[in-house]
């Protein structure tokens, strides 16, 4: 699968937020990450679904997928409002659904993509159940909350088991995506 370059919102100056992102979208990115927190889930606030409409048609215009990653509890709540708001693509935390076969469904009724996201302390055994009913799995590859923190280098040996089980059971179209302290180097 090749590798694609999904910036975040939470790296960007927001007193320029749509220039910066007709910047990335020219410079060749093919996701724009919508980081949203809730400060229950996450010790910090972010973005809601009228930043995600706010930006919709420079996403849009150049192809990109508008992909937002609740950070948020009792994520079912807000689902259709981002996905009115325009997102393509909706991932929800593993540890804030109860019921996440549910969870994943109504994303999909939705008529878009649905991402499943796991902290560094969740072991990958808590999707075995779900993996067949995503389009992505995202590993966190820092405690979320904030923008700007060390990758953990555990995070490696994750990744690669991940990758064997959706090898193992033919799920080769499943994205697996790496979020936090993500550069050069890493
Ligand atoms: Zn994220």
């Amino acid at each position: 699968m090749p590798v694609e370059i999904a910036p975040s919102f939470l790296t960007a100056d927001l007193t320029r937020l749509g220039e910066q992102i007709e910047q990335v979208l020219q410079a060749g990115a093919e996701r724009i990450h919508v980081d949203v927190m809730d400060g229950r889930f996450v010790p910090n606030l972010t973005f809601g679904p009228l930043v995600v409409e706010a930006i919709k048609p420079l996403v849009e215009k150049s192809g990109a997928l508008l992909e937002t990653h609740l950070m948020i509890e009792e994520p079912e709540s807000l689902i259709p409002e981002f996905t009115a708001a325009g997102a393509d693509l909706v991932t929800v935390h593993v540890e804030t659904c109860p019921h996440l076969n549910r969870t994943l469904q109504q994303i999909k009724d939705l008529g878009i993509k649905a991402g499943v996201a796991l902290n560094p302390s969740t072991p990958l055994v808590s999707l075995e159940e779900v993996l067949g009913e995503v389009d992505l799995v995202l590993v966190m590859t820092v405690n979320p909350g904030f923008g700007g923190q060390t990758y953990l280098p555990t995070s490696t040996r994750k990744i690669s088991r991940l990758h064997r089980m959706l090898d193992e059971r033919e799920l080769d179209y499943v994205a697996i995506e790496v979020d936090g302290g993500i550069n050069l180097s890493t």
